[in-house]
């Protein structure tokens, strides 16, 4: 039988067929996971449909994380839609342009705050409005990406490499707050991939070639790999593991020199 028979999940974060979401949403589907999809803005509605097309029992929502109103209205209805809920993937984030790409010691109050509400707070706001439905389900598994730039200054990544470290504090905080109703809150640190989030990192191209050069695999991550990492992290097989940040990197973070 598929891993995920019967099961629901919403995932956040398709803008198109590179998105890592994407990626992840159809290893979920095709483990049998019935799904529901948000989409920021009319601009990203279209691309969410036609992906969505080949998944015909999906539900297609908008939502801008930024928005209580926008995140109750998507569970409201995921809830009379599905029942309840088993899964729900944030893939999300944002900081803006010239607050990448400025020295990091001008990093504006503006641009900090929009960073973090986008790109980490916005888990804690996702996860309890998906709460109840977890619990209806009697389980839930939350999955969050993040990347290696949380943890080491990496050149380029500044203000994002901040909120992803907030964003990681977080899926630690939440996994202890919610373990104790089955529910369970990990991340995958994923190595570099082209996507349409990644062409906002200055210098990003030199990123991927240098990852490629010094990841112990000496080649840059799938979107496959980094899909069925996070299938195991949503399924029952990893149903010992919370709080967790998991790297699908090839192995970069390892190496010191
Ligand atoms: P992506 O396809 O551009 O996905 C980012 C998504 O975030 C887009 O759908 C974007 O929509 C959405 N978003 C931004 N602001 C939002 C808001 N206010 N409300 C709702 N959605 C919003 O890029 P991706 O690389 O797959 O990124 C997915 C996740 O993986 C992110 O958390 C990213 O930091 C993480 N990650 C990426 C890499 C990499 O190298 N690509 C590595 C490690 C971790 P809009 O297009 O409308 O802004």
């Amino acid at each position: 039988m598929p891993l995920l028979q019967g099961k629901t999940g919403i995932v956040f974060g398709v803008a198109n067929k590179r998105s890592i979401a994407w990626a992840i949403a159809q290893a979920l589907a095709r483990e049998g996971m019935r799904l529901a999809f948000t989409y920021q803005g009319e601009r990203l509605k279209a691309n969410v449909e036609e992906l969505c097309a080949a998944l015909p029992d999906s539900l297609i929502l908008p939502c801008d994380v930024t928005s209580d109103a926008e995140i109750d209205a998507v569970f409201k209805e995921v809830g009379d839609k599905f029942g309840g809920l088993d899964a729900l993937v944030h893939s999300v984030a944002f900081a803006p342009r010239e607050d990448l790409e400025n020295d990091f010691v001008n990093t504006s109050r503006e641009g900090f705050k929009t960073a973090h509400d986008i790109s980490a707070y916005s888990l804690v706001g996702l996860t309890r409005a998906a709460l109840p439905l977890f619990e209806k389900s009697g389980s839930g598994a939350v999955l969050a990406l993040t990347y290696y730039g949380a943890e080491k200054a990496v050149e380029g990544y500044n203000l994002m490499g901040v909120a992803k470290a907030s964003l990681e504090a977080t899926i630690r905080y939440l996994a202890a707050n919610l373990g104790p109703k089955n529910i369970r809150v990990n991340a995958i640190s994923a190595g570099p991939v082209n996507t349409l989030a990644a062409r906002g990192i200055k210098g990003f191209t030199g990123m991927l070639k240098h990852h490629a050069e010094r990841a112990p695999l000496r080649r840059n991550v799938e979107l496959e790999e980094i899909a069925n990492a996070a299938l195991f992290l949503i399924s029952s097989m990893s149903a010992g593991i919370t709080g967790e940040v998991m790297f699908v990197d090839g192995g970069y973070n390892i190496i010191g020199l």
